[in-house]
């Protein structure tokens, strides 16, 4: 589902992705741990192109991008459909109930009419555990509701995969539980995601593999088990080390 090949992103004279090839099937979690600056969010911001890349392909689903050419608009608006994003600041718009939100992307992007655009957050609401909330404004709720719309407005879209950067880092610790309920029962519905997080506990429960990044590169990658219990290498040693 997702295939990205030699990717390199440079901002001035920092090469911050080097070489980054990422291969993720239909329907699997990877999760993306390592220290920070180590490039896991210019790598999630690359593949749907927030970041466009120096060099590399990015291919997601059908649409296969290569960063080596020049890439016109049109192909990059394809390639970012493919995808819903979710970050750590949800990025509501405050002047919209919940509803409204949800519904703003297919309405203006997709030319979805507005009665079934309506219909269809309604739905993504109520998957996310908030039916009852639809008429709130972001202000009126909390962060962990706040993100479950912001997650709620990427499914509107239908994605073919969904992108997590740190979406429970800004949380208060008492509502990180219910985000990270809303990305478990996704991963088991087959949504294929790529998740970047300090949540070990939820990359140990839900990831089917684990990649550890350092300094721009894929240091080591395997299932939570290899990863965790058994890193081969002494980098990745280390970093879970200063998690205890
Ligand atoms: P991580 O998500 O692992 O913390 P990032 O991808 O955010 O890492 O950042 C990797 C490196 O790229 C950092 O050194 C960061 O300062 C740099 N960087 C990220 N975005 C930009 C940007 N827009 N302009 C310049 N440097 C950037």
């Amino acid at each position: 589902m997702i295939l990205v090949r030699d990717l390199y992103k440079q901002f001035h004279s920092l090469q911050v992705l080097k070489s980054l090839s990422l291969s993720v099937p239909k329907g699997k979690v990877v999760v993306i741990i390592g220290p920070s600056g180590s490039g896991k969010t210019t790598l999630l911001r690359c593949l749907n192109a927030l970041e466009q890349p120096n060099s590399g392909t990015v291919q997601i689903g059908e649409v296969k991008l290569d960063f080596a050419q020049k890439v016109d608009r049109a192909r990059i608006q394809q390639l970012r459909r493919q995808t819903g994003m979710v970050f750590q600041s949800y990025n509501l718009f405050p002047h919209m109930t919940a509803l409204q939100n949800v519904m703003e992307g297919p309405v203006t992007v997709k030319k979805v009419e507005p009665q079934k655009a309506r219909a269809k957050a309604s739905a993504v609401l109520a998957k996310v555990g908030l039916a009852d909330k639809e008429a709130h404004y972001p202000a009126q709720l909390s962060g962990g509701q706040q993100q479950r719309v912001g997650i709620a407005r990427a499914l509107a879209m239908d994605p073919q995969v969904m992108l997590f950067d740190e979406p429970t880092s800004a949380l208060d610790p008492e509502l990180v539980g219910e985000v990270l309920k809303v990305m478990k029962e996704l991963a088991q519905e087959g949504m294929t995601m790529v998740v970047v997080t300090h949540e070990m506990s939820f990359a140990k429960e839900v990831a089917d593999e684990v990649i550890f990044m350092d300094q721009g590169v894929i240091v080591e990658q395997g299932t939570p088990e290899q990863l965790f219990r058994n890193p081969r290498e002494e980098r990745t040693r280390q970093f879970l080390q200063h998690l205890q």
